[in-house]
């Protein structure tokens, strides 16, 4: 990598259960998705996002499970995370309303300031069963000083605009230390290297 500025960014999947973070996650890292509910263990992954030649956004993002629905659980995820992406299930109010609680828990444990957060509104190809509003997810996104998004981890909607839109935010706000801003930088996803957990995880 010789001179290359590598910049280390933290996500974290936050919402309850069911709503979609493992299959987000699986789309986002291996491109694949399953209707089987996933086993309840945390995962960890990264990946290198070029941004130009010489600036490297090593991206790390933990997927939390089976322990969504019990409040303060979940600390150390928090710890050093740049950006929530906070996930609902469009045909689930239920998962909506949650959104409160997750969003509370995010800023009880943060320890970066200025941390990002996304509203992600997923499972958008169950057009049949929708039940909260494209306009209510905004909405909400809004009043809370979220970014918002709808996405499909089954028909792989906007999932890579979900990553793209909170590491663009997190450098464009300037919040990690030595960094400067590369707001303006095109990302450049055709050169993303995915890496497994094991081993090299940064998390
Ligand atoms: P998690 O508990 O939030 O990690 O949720 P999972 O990723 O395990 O997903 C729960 C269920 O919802 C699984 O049966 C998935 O196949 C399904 N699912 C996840 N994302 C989507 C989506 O975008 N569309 C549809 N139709 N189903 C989805
Ligand atoms: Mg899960």
């Amino acid at each position: 990598m010789g001179d290359n500025e590598e910049i280390k960014i933290q996500f974290v999947l936050l919402g309850a259960s069911g709503v979609g973070k493992s299959s987000l996650f699986e789309r986002y890292f291996s491109n694949s998705f399953t209707e089987k509910a996933r086993t309840l263990v945390a995962d960890c992954k990264s990946k290198i996002i070029c941004l130009n030649k010489s600036v490297e956004v090593q991206l790390s993002v933990w997927d939390t499970a089976g322990m969504e629905n019990h409040q303060g659980m979940m600390p150390q995820y928090y710890r050093g995370t740049h950006g929530y992406i906070v996930v609902y299930d469009v045909t689930d109010k239920d998962s909506f309303n949650y959104l409160d609680t997750v969003l509370v828990n995010a800023d009880t444990f943060a320890t970066v300031n200025d941390n990002v957060k996304i509203i992600v509104g997923n499972k958008i190809d169950k057009v049949e069963s929708r039940v909260v509003s494209r306009a209510q997810g905004l909405k909400y996104a809004n009043s809370h000083g979220a970014l918002f998004i709808e996405a499909s981890a089954k028909v792989n909607e906007a999932v890579d605009h979900i990553f793209e839109k909170l590491v663009s935010e997190i450098l464009s706000k300037n919040i990690l230390p030595g960094s400067k801003s590369k707001s303006d930088d095109a990302i450049d996803i055709t050169k993303n290297t995915p890496q497994s957990t094991s081993g090299g995880c940064a998390c």
